[in-house]
């Protein structure tokens, strides 16, 4: 673990004006310059070229370039080859030479690999352990529920930590004697997972005490927030964590941070009226895999508000969701952003108990599925829609109504989406 690290993010004031995050990034940035970049076949001619005139990257040109961009000089195949192995043999700890190869989910079914050097990983676990360990003279046990485990993951363990990995894809409920068994002291996982763990608390299957509880890979939605922290009696922490590294987690006040001490990040906005945007990052922490000038299709909702906990990282509000499963209604003034949080308020505001919910927009149309259907409910749901469509000033969609949850696809749970075959959609939107 990299101690100068952890005690910076345990005890360090932090960056407290976005004068000190400019001097500390630019300051960062020459040093990766002058450092990493020579390393890359791909970068080394780019060393004085200004971030936005880099190559625009995404998910698709990172690992089509994946092997002349790694500083590693680790073949994009070979790379594949060793991850794809581990999956199968259900046996993590993919190494080539000293490096940890890993392979991301990504909800687009693209999948995505990724590296970790050593330092990396030590880096990784002082910042997470720097902020999210409850009490430095008592041993800790963390409970990590995962799709794979990782060398990244490991790197964790020490004699003051004892770490434990729940594969998920492994089906919960046969995880929940061990778990009550391990007694986690830290409990990490997605949120669905948390969710699913905090049902089982509630309802007595499940009796554990962490005093931490973090939330990792997908975004949480206050009401599941609020169950979890309900079931577990103690506040649920935040790490917005993809492939692409740590972008945000929540500080001693409870407040989502973009991760500016690792990261510049730049806003592509996508909707000027709430300033929700894409995030485009220049990471100047990641040796082994450059990203820079990286646009991920996730779209964040900031806050402007000064936080108490006085750090100048920029605020998130939320994580509202990926960029192709965004509600977009249209209206006189055109095409409008619908807030996944507005949806979620509408169908908790309801008066029938319904239960959970998919939504999902086809086309212009709007399916709601919902767990249970009272008499009332369509009626009310038709009600709030269009209440909904008048407040953004936009026409309701046609609108579905459907009983029982369709089977979710794929790892991650997307309450609201946008089906597949209307990804377009974003696109023309910025086209217009
Ligand atoms: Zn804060």
């Amino acid at each position: 673990m990299s101690i100068t690290a952890f005690l910076q993010t345990r005890y360090g004031r932090g960056l407290r004006s976005r004068a000190e995050i400019e001097a500390h990034q630019s300051r960062a940035m020459a040093r990766f310059r002058r450092r990493i970049m020579p390393r890359s076949p791909f970068y080394q001619d780019h060393i004085d070229t200004p971030l936005h005139a880099l190559p625009r990257m995404d998910k698709a040109r990172l690992m089509e370039s994946f092997t002349a961009i790694n500083t590693c000089g680790i073949d994009r195949e070979e790379a594949f080859e060793v991850a794809l192995e581990a999956e199968r043999s259900r046996d993590f700890s993919p190494m080539i030479g000293r490096v940890g190869v890993g392979l991301s989910t990504g909800t687009s079914g693209q999948r995505g690999l990724f590296l970790t050097t050593p330092r990396e990983r030590r880096l990784w676990a002082a910042i997470m352990s720097g902020r999210f360990w409850p009490d430095l003279r008592r041993r800790q046990r963390v409970a990590f529920f995962m799709r794979a485990d990782n060398a990244l993951y490991r790197s964790l363990s020490n004699p003051l930590l004892r770490f434990e990995f729940f594969d998920v894809t492994q089906g919960m409920d046969a995880h929940l004697q061990g778990l009550g068994d391990f007694d986690p002291t830290v409990l990490i996982a997605p949120a669905g997972v948390l969710s699913f763990l905090a049902r089982a608390q509630s309802e007595g299957r499940l009796a554990v005490q962490p005093q931490r509880v973090v939330s990792v890979a997908e975004s949480l939605g206050p009401s599941d927030r609020a169950a979890i922290a309900r079931a577990f009696r103690t506040q649920v922490d935040e790490v917005y964590q993809a492939t692409e590294g740590v972008l945000a987690f929540t500080c001693p006040a409870g407040n989502l941070h973009l991760n500016e001490a690792w990261m510049r990040i730049e806003r592509d906005l996508v909707d000027p009226a709430s300033g929700a945007f894409c995030p485009v990052i220049h990471d100047f922490t990641r040796e082994s895999l450059p990203l820079l000038n990286y646009r991920l299709n996730d779209v964040l909702v900031p806050d402007a508000a000064p936080c108490p906990c006085g750090s100048a990282c920029a605020r998130i509000a939320r994580i509202e969701g990926r960029e192709d499963d965004m509600l977009w209604w249209t209206g006189p003034d055109g095409p409008r952003l619908i807030p996944a949080e507005a949806i979620r308020t509408m169908l908790a505001s309801l008066d029938e108990a319904v239960g959970d919910y998919r939504v999902v927009q086809h086309a212009d149309a709007l399916t709601i599925s919902l767990e249970q259907v009272g008499p009332d409910t369509e009626a009310a749901l038709r009600a709030r829609v269009s209440e909904l469509a008048r407040q953004f000033r936009v026409a309701p969609p046609p609108l579905v109504v459907r009983e029982g949850l369709p089977p979710d696809s794929g790892f991650k749970r997307r309450r609201i989406r946008v089906a597949t075959d209307q990804m377009s959609l974003a696109e023309d939107r910025r086209s217009a």
